[in-house]
Parts: C-alpha cells; structure tokens; sequence
C-alpha cells in the first residue's frame, strides 16, 4: 500500500482518481480470480425513466462493471411504473442467483414509494448499503456491505495514511447515505466523533476542533477559512454546479483554468469547502478528483463483496 497524495506547499492532495484505479485494480484482480473459479459476479441496475443525472451515472457504473469483468445488466422501466411493478422487479432479482448487486438508481418517480422498492432489496445484494439492515450492522461494528461514499472516504483516509484513531472527527451533514453513515464509521476506527446538522448552534465552534472535517451538506463553499484548523484533513464531499460568474471569481479568484471551463460550459463545480480553506489543511480531497472518483470503485468493491458473502467464495 502506498501513500497517496501529492506535496503542494506543504499541503497534501488527497488524489482521490488515484486510489478509485488502486481499488479497481484490487477489485479487477478479485474478479479474475472468481471467474477462474467459476463465479462471476453480478451488478443489477434498475434505471426508471429518463432522468439525465441518473442516465449518466448507470452509464459510468456499467461501464466500471466491463472494464473489470463483473457482469451487469440494467433494467429500463418507464416513468410511469407503479410501487408494485418495481416490488417485483425486485423480487426477480433477488431470486436470480447469478445477480450479486441490485442497485435502484434515485430519485425514483414522486408516486412510487421508494422506501418499500428500497427495503424489498435482499439485504444481502444491497450493494449501496441503503437497508436498514445492512445500517445496523454498521452500527452494530459488523461485517457487512457500507455504504458507498463514506467507505469511500475511508478508503482515502486509511491508503493516505492518515490517523483516524483517536482523532476528533468533525462530519456536517447527517444524511442516511452519507453523515450518519461517514460518523458511525469513524466512529468504529476509533475517531471521537462530532456530527453537526442544519439545526447545530454555532458550527464553527465545533469545526476548529476537527482534526478530520467531513462536509457533507450539498451548500457551496459553506466551511471557510475561518472554519478550520490548521493542518487538519479536510474531506469534502460536496458536489455544487454554480451557475453565477460572481461565485466562480469569489471561490476561484486567478484561476484561469476554472474561468475558461466556465467561459466553455456556463458552469462548474465547488464542494461544501471554499477552496480558499485547503491552503490551511494538512490534506484535503480537491472538487472534483477528491471523494467523487471513490463511490464507484466502492460500488464494485460492495458487489464483490457480496457475490463472495452470498455464494461462499473464500477470499
Ligand atoms: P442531504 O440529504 O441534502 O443532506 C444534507 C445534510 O446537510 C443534512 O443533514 C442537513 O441537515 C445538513 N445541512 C444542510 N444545510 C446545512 C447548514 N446550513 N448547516 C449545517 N448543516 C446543514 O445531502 P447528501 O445526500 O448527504 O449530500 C451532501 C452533499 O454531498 C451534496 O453536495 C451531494 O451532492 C454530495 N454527494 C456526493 C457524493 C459523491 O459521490 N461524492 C455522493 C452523495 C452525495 P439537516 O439534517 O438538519 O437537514
């Protein structure tokens, strides 16, 4: 295992492109193997309608699945599919023994009731780690299949070797697929975990004492300067498409690179930390290239995972 990241003024840069084609490599080899033995594992995706996010997505997941041998198969109902018509979808692929993974791609239609298509999942293909079986036994410290983003985040903590144990981990954002799982995860390595939340007094009381700060709260450049540590780790999950050329010169001022994508396509991207925070931190995951490049390669490391678990393939 390396050290990940590169030196930038005495700053790290937690590549996360880098460690998403390790795990691949990782996963790809455990593929191989299986195969050889005779088990391919399986990725079932279920895409309802024609939402342009999601196509893309399913399109990025499939294709990680064929460069590294796992077979997947994607299921295209229309917008007008009802609860009962998905329920069993579901029940289909749950029964089919060549499927390891099912992954119901969100949103789903406002009429259909996502949690019911979500629960009906087996909880052993649960690949997203959504159940609510497959959250407590991450509550519970078991073995089990995490979900995506914050394994994810893990994944670039430990490969850059950075000391989760006995750290103060701040998270802001308590979401059930990434705050509350990313805190119960640091949690288990043994970090001292702060979790803020939109009702929190005061966040930046908390977040000077982070030693790890994981934003996760869907506001651009929300963590300032003024919000951080010296030296800490900063994770930034947060994706924002900013539209308005103001933010982009206030979040990226002398950035030509930047303005230019800006100029070309009328938008781009910021995480939840204003960029300005990174020259503070020890390390720090970059938007885009930082925890956005891990969920996928932890999508294919979950089916693995799964297919092994199901079909009692030894590691
Ligand atoms: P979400 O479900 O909207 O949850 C946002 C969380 O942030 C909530 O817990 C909310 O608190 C909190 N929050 C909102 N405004 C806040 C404020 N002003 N102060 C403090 N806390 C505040 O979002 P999510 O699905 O967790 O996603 C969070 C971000 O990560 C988004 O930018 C999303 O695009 C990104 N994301 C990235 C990946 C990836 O692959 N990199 C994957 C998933 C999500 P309350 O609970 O009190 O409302």
């Amino acid at each position: 295992m390396s050290e990940q990241g590169s030196a930038r003024d005495g700053v790290r840069v937690l590549d996360g492109i880098k460690i998403a084609a390790e795990i691949k490599a990782e996963v790809g080899a455990e593929v191989r193997a299986m195969s050889a033995a005779g088990v391919t594992p399986g990725l079932a995706v279920v895409l309802v309608g024609h939402v342009a996010a999601s196509e893309i997505y399913v399109r990025s997941k499939v294709k990680a699945c064929a460069e590294l041998g796992i077979a997947s198969e994607s299921h295209t109902p229309p917008e007008t599919v009802t609860t009962e018509e998905l329920l069993a979808l579901v029940e289909e692929l749950n029964a089919r023994d060549s499927v390891d993974g099912i992954l119901v791609q969100l949103p789903l239609p406002a009429h259909v009731d996502t949690r019911r298509v979500l629960e009906a999942v087996r909880a052993d293909k649960d690949v997203d780690g959504f159940h609510p079986y497959s959250a407590g036994l991450l509550q519970a410290g078991r073995p089990g299949l995490k979900p995506c983003t914050p394994a994810g985040v893990m994944e670039i903590l430990r490969r850059s070797n950075i000391k989760v144990e006995g750290a103060h981990a701040v998270v802001i954002g308590r979401s059930d697929i990434v705050g509350k799982p990313m805190a119960m995860l640091l949690l288990n390595a043994h970090a001292t975990v702060t979790v803020c939340h939109s009702k929190t007094q005061d966040i930046a009381r908390y977040t000077r004492d982070a030693d790890i700060l994981v934003a996760a709260i869907g506001r651009p450049g929300f963590v300032t300067a003024e919000m951080v540590k010296p030296g800490a780790t900063l994770v930034d999950v947060g994706i924002n498409r900013i539209t308005d050329a103001a933010e982009v010169a206030r979040f990226f001022p002398g950035d030509e690179k930047r303005a230019k994508q800006f100029a070309e396509r009328g938008s781009t991207i910021v995480g939840d930390i204003d960029p300005a925070a990174f020259a503070l931190s020890g390390a720090y995951t970059p938007v885009p290239g930082g925890v956005g490049a891990l969920t996928i390669a932890m999508l294919m490391h979950n089916t693995v995972q799964a297919a092994k678990a199901r079909r009692g393939v030894k590691a």
